[in-house]
């Protein structure tokens, strides 16, 4: 084993202050495992920043909503740990450790305490999973409090819990450098996903058209601005290539997640996207920008 593996909080916060204690500054990726690139791309990032990475692998359980798939969701730890080990050989060893912490050893019995997310919660994905970004930035902190690295990678595959984790540092007076990472995407254009497993080979390709549908709204709205017709086109197109439901469709400001206004842009914006091809749901988001300063960001 060329990292550390540690079950328990105690001896995950000892080894992360010795790291500390010899000078070393710490990233921390947290995940739900069944790794994939996407995951090993935050680890990419982070080695920007530091020498000395720490991932988790916790299935948090508090931020599956009542009827999701906390019960289902893949676990494939010794997949996982000879991804990491092979990963960790190629990048000088930059993992230190990996922590698998169980439920029990996350929330005591008499555990009462919440993180309440007052805004941001109710939109987008909050809507749809009632009390899920509640959760989330719960065993976020608690991970935080038991690490407490330099610095922490989220993927911009999940613009919501980044923008609110983000907040919440700056919130709460956590000195903790909250660094995104870009979408790592399949060749189709299919963003990486553990959940991708729930699909078929058929049903992998046809999700690529999130992809396809995200990319032709960007060429649109970059040039001609937001209208509802356009989200419209999105959304049919997503229903005519066989999705089941298409949760939203929505353009929203990157710094702020405000709506965007209807009309030409005039800030950077995400188009966000949430859909059910079967019973799985995909989510997915694009940046889009003004014509004029997208070209030239390009
Ligand atoms: P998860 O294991 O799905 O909870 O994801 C753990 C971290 O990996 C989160 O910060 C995600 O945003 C990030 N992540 C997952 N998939 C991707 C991807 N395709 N590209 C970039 N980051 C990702």
């Amino acid at each position: 084993m060329n990292f550390e593996i540690f079950k328990e909080k105690t001896e995950i916060s000892a080894f992360s202050a010795s790291l500390r204690n010899a000078g070393k500054k710490i990233a921390f990726v947290p995940t739900m495992g069944s790794l994939h690139r996407g995951h090993l791309s935050l680890i990419e990032t982070a080695k920007k920043y530091v020498d000395d990475v720490i991932v988790s692998i916790f299935i948090n359980p508090i931020q599956f909503a009542e009827g999701e798939d906390y019960e289902e969701y893949p676990r494939t730890i010794e997949q996982d740990k000879i991804l990491l080990e092979e990963f960790n050989k190629q990048h000088d060893g930059i993992i230190k450790a990996l922590y698998t912490p169980d439920a029990t050893e996350m929330f005591s019995e008499d555990f009462m305490t919440n993180i309440l997310v007052l805004e941001y919660s109710d939109i987008l994905c909050g809507k749809l999973r009632p009390g899920h970004f509640e959760g989330v930035a719960t065993i976020v902190l608690k991970l935080f409090n038991q690490i407490k690295p330099n610095y922490a990678i989220f993927g911009e595959k999940d613009f919501q819990q980044l923008f609110i984790i983000k907040k919440m540092c700056e919130d709460l007076d956590i000195d903790i450098e909250i660094i995104p990472s870009p979408i790592i995407r399949e060749e189709s254009g299919l963003a990486m996903s553990s959940r991708n497993q729930y699909l078929s080979e058929e049903q992998q390709e046809q999700a690529a058209e999130i992809f396809r549908m995200l990319s032709s709204l960007r060429y649109q709205i970059s040039r001609s601005g937001i209208s509802t017709e356009v989200l419209m086109w999105g959304q049919e197109y997503l229903l005519e290539n066989d999705f089941t439901e298409v949760e939203y469709i929505e353009v929203r400001e990157e710094e702020t997640l405000f709506l965007a206004e209807q009309g030409e842009l005039t800030t950077k914006c995400r188009i966000m996207v949430a859909a059910k091809l079967g019973e799985t749901r995909l989510i997915d988001n694009m940046l889009v920008q003004n014509k004029s300063i997208q070209d030239h960001a390009e």
